[in-house]
């Protein structure tokens, strides 16, 4: 029976191949493409009911993303414009010199990709996580898009350094993209080398990782690789550039499609081909709308809109500052992606800016809402291509919502992390307060928040019941601590239920005690550079539990003040 409806699913694909383009938003081509679904979904739950122990018994789904319109040009070669497609096949550039696996996500690989982690121990797995081995089911691919950088229209930029190698339907139905990154050349590689080196990848492997378990929504890292090939990169852009060693990181999206994947096709004016991605994405990825509704653009932008303005509520609530906001790193799906040159607070500064080359911190930490709906509107003058005068209108409308959207979002995290429960007026100007004094004295954004979860807020004035708490202190040195105080007990009043051990509980749950501190990644880094992989493991361990206390976590001395040599650090674009 499997064989049979595999077989029918090729043959469908096929034919809808064949038909593709024109016909997309029809009925009968939406009929088609559900049955197509089901019978994907047939196919992949009689193949994977248990952890695939070996490559070779584990397969992409049929590609459906070869539906969508593919560069006639198989060649690859760099610096040319592709016209008129979404994606141009071509195939990652081996590494010449020996693979070693640096770390794998076990949760990825279990409950994503239904891979038992004991498939890391074949030497199959390390040459598909470099892109050496290609699988027979695989269609690699590049993505063409293009996006605002730094706030200018930066044209066509495209994956440069990564491939998409196909899509895979889990054990469980979910769909995911699997994409090497730092695989070699595309057609999209302008001035690049399509590489990545070791210190880029281990930040991106453990930065989305850990990001997922601070309950961010991120794309994940199922494995991570690293070798010898020599990589040059000018890492300080101060004229010296160095060899690094190479690094491939196998990461996982529900989608790669960006804002900057609609925006290269209206600018460029490919509508049909802007339809086509579009009805596509709506029909793969946004399940609630109705993919022949009229409206169903607005109801996109609708849903794009409060998921990424959710998204950076969440990152401003873990202290995340991405570095490179540009609309081309930013997923139709408001997952973060694209992990570069990004930081979490220490000491609490708004204008906090993790990337060395933004010298204008246009993308500083206290910048992110702002800049999120700026970078929304871009998507909505992309996606008003596609619509009538009116509903251009109703488009702009919302936009102008955005602002009172993400202010209600950040409330909501902020509440949160003080551990308040209901919507209060003045709950976001009580947050304020707060990061005022953080910002007046210095204090680390992270231990600030868990600390003043830990101690009776009836006590907190006094020097013995804080002595211990370093983050603390530091806060408790602002000339209005005390008015702060009073401020917060008046607002906690105003919820008879809410006990004073309840807000320490709940203050506990949402204030992360583990981020990846540039100090801590750094460290890691250090050592896998002689490849000694132990610090990464163990970040990734801990990072994997970033709420609750851990005598190793402690040991290594991540919740105390960061070192000196901290302040030091640089994080470029160069990666
Ligand atoms: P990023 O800043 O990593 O999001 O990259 C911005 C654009 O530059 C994307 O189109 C990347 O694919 C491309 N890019 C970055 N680094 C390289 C590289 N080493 N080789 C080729 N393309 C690159
Ligand atoms: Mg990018």
């Amino acid at each position: 029976m499997a064989i049979i409806l595999k077989n029918l699913s090729i043959v469908i694909y096929m034919l809808h191949s064949f038909v593709s383009a024109q016909i997309f938003t029809t009925l009968k081509h939406t009929h088609l493409i559900r049955n197509y679904t089901n019978l994907i979904m047939e196919d992949s739950k009689s193949q994977c009911d248990v952890l695939k122990k070996s490559l070779s018994e584990w397969s992409f789904s049929t590609p459906k993303l070869l539906l969508l319109p593919i560069d006639k040009v198989e060649s690859n070669y760099i610096r040319r414009n592709v016209i008129g497609a979404v994606f141009s096949k071509v195939s990652p550039t081996p590494l010449k010199h020996k693979i070693s696996l640096v770390s794998y996500s076990k949760d990825a690989l279990i409950n994503i990709l239904d891979m038992d982690p004991s498939i890391t121990e074949s030497e199959d797995f390390t040459e598909f996580v470099s892109g050496n081995l290609v699988l027979s089911s695989s269609v690699p691919l590049a993505h063409r898009y293009g996006g605002h950088q730094f706030g200018t229209w930066a044209m066509q930029l495209g994956d440069g350094r990564a491939h998409l190698l196909g899509e895979y339907i889990n054990n469980k139905g979910e769909h995911w993209e699997l994409q090497l990154k730092g695989s070699g050349m595309t057609p999209y590689s302008r001035d690049g080398d399509g590489r990545a080196v070791l210190r880029s990848s281990i930040r991106e492997f453990l930065c989305s990782e850990a990001m997922h378990y601070l309950g961010v929504p991120t794309s994940r890292a199922a494995a991570l690789v690293v070798s010898n090939d020599p990589v040059l990169r000018d890492q300080f852009y101060n004229g010296f550039p160095e060899l690094e060693k190479a690094a491939v990181v196998l990461r996982l999206a529900p989608t790669w499609f960006r804002f900057g994947s609609l925006e290269l096709l209206a600018r460029q004016g490919e509508v049909t081909t802007l339809k086509i991605l579009t009805d596509f994405i709506i029909q793969e990825h946004f399940p609630s709308i109705n993919p022949l509704d009229e409206d169903r653009y607005l109801q996109m932008f609708d849903e794009v809109s409060h998921k990424t303005l959710q998204l950076v509520a969440q990152w401003q609530g873990v202290g995340f500052t991405h570095g490179v906001l540009n609309t081309d790193n930013m997923s139709l799906l408001s997952v973060t992606i694209d992990y570069g040159p990004f930081g979490y607070l220490d000491a609490y500064h708004e204008r906090y800016i993790p990337n060395n080359s933004d010298k204008e911190g246009r993308y500083c930490y206290g910048r992110q809402p702002e800049i999120v709906i700026w970078n929304l509107e871009k998507l909505a003058r992309a996606l008003s291509v596609l619509l009538n005068q009116e509903r251009t209108g109703q488009l702009m409308e919302m936009v102008k919502n955005l602002q009172k959207h993400a202010n209600d979002k950040l409330s909501v995290v902020f509440r949160k992390k003080l551990g308040l429960t209901t919507d209060q007026p003045g709950d976001l100007q009580l947050t304020q307060q707060l990061l005022n004094l953080m910002q007046e004295t210095s204090t680390d954004f992270t231990m600030g928040f868990c600390q003043l979860g830990e101690v009776q807020l009836e006590h907190i004035l006094e020097p013995e019941h804080t002595k211990e708490k370093w983050a603390l202190e530091t806060l408790k040195k602002a000339k209005t601590f005390q008015t702060f105080i009073e401020a917060y007990k008046k607002r906690i009043a105003l919820e008879p239920e809410l006990t004073e051990s309840k807000r320490q509980a709940l203050m506990k749950a949402n204030n992360p005690r583990y981020v990846l501190r540039q100090w801590m990644a750094q460290s890691a880094i250090k050592k896998a550079e002689n490849y000694d992989f132990s610090e990464v493991n163990l970040l990734l361990k801990v990072l994997q539990t970033p709420f609750s206390y851990q005598e190793e976590a402690e040991e290594m001395s991540y919740s105390s003040p960061p070192p000196c040599w901290a302040r030091h650090i640089k994080v470029s674009c160069s990666s």
